[in-house]
């Protein structure tokens, strides 16, 4: 089974993601987090990524598909989760031929539909692990850390992306509206989009996202 999760900026992608994977086994990958791994890098390299990144804008499929296709050599779980790729319409045809090479396909895309008012509340309140990726938010009861700064899972400590700002986030949005949401109707017209209105708690997404895989049901390509 192969997912994509499809949303703008901090609609709880990563939040989701993690749930699914424990559930249902699959391969988390986040392109957001295997970048900000190479921003972390102490060099000219790290030092370029991280300005990237905090501009906001998408980066270069280029370097993309080189932190991916890297990352992918190191996986065995074929089951993929797909977080924050593909980002617009070049991505999303070049994995359908990666998987289509493995007689493989994508199975589901869940578009995580939340208004932008809310996703700028959300932004500044974001905090990460930075030893697992959790990510928690210090604004909202529901996700609060139980311990401040400390992460539930593992303990590790809690940091704020740079990119998690009010000005960065105006980029991301636009870029999100731009490039990423032609993915939309791209997904549509293969009948595997489902959206999933995620302006609530994060127990009832993942519960409605559980029920949509578990009945592979009615899908929204009809909707709109
Ligand atoms: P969010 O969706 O919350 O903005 P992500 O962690 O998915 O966060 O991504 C952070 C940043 O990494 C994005 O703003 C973008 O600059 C870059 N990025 C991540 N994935 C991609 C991708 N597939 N294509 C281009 N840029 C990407």
């Amino acid at each position: 089974m192969n997912i994509i999760l499809l949303a703008p900026p901090a609609a709880g992608k990563g939040t989701q993601a993690e749930l699914l994977e424990n559930k249902y086994h699959l391969n988390h990958i986040s392109t957001g987090e295997l970048l900000r791994k190479s921003a972390s890098r102490e060099d000219d390299y790290g030092k370029k990524m991280r300005s990237l990144l905090e501009s906001g804008e998408l980066i270069s499929d280029d370097i993309i598909f080189e932190v991916l296709n890297k990352h992918l050599e190191t996986c065995e779980n074929q089951n993929l989760l797909l977080d924050g790729f593909p980002r617009n319409i070049y991505q999303a045809e070049r994995l359908e031929e990666m998987l289509k090479e493995n007689n493989d396909k994508i199975d589901f895309v869940f578009l995580l539909d939340v208004p932008k008012e809310t996703l700028k509340k959300r932004i500044t309140g974001r905090r990460i692990c930075e030893k697992c990726g959790s990510a928690y938010n210090v604004n909202i009861d529901s996700l609060k850390p139980k311990v401040d700064s400390i992460c539930d899972q593992c303990q590790g400590k809690l940091y704020q992306r740079n990119d998690d700002n009010e000005k960065s986030f105006e980029v991301r949005y636009q870029e999100y509206l731009d490039k990423t949401s032609a993915l939309i109707t791209y997904y549509q017209n293969k009948q595997i989009l489902y959206r999933i209105e995620s302006d609530k708690d994060k127990e009832e997404v993942f519960q409605e996202l559980c029920e949509r895989i578990e009945k592979r049901g009615r899908n929204d390509n009809d909707k709109k």
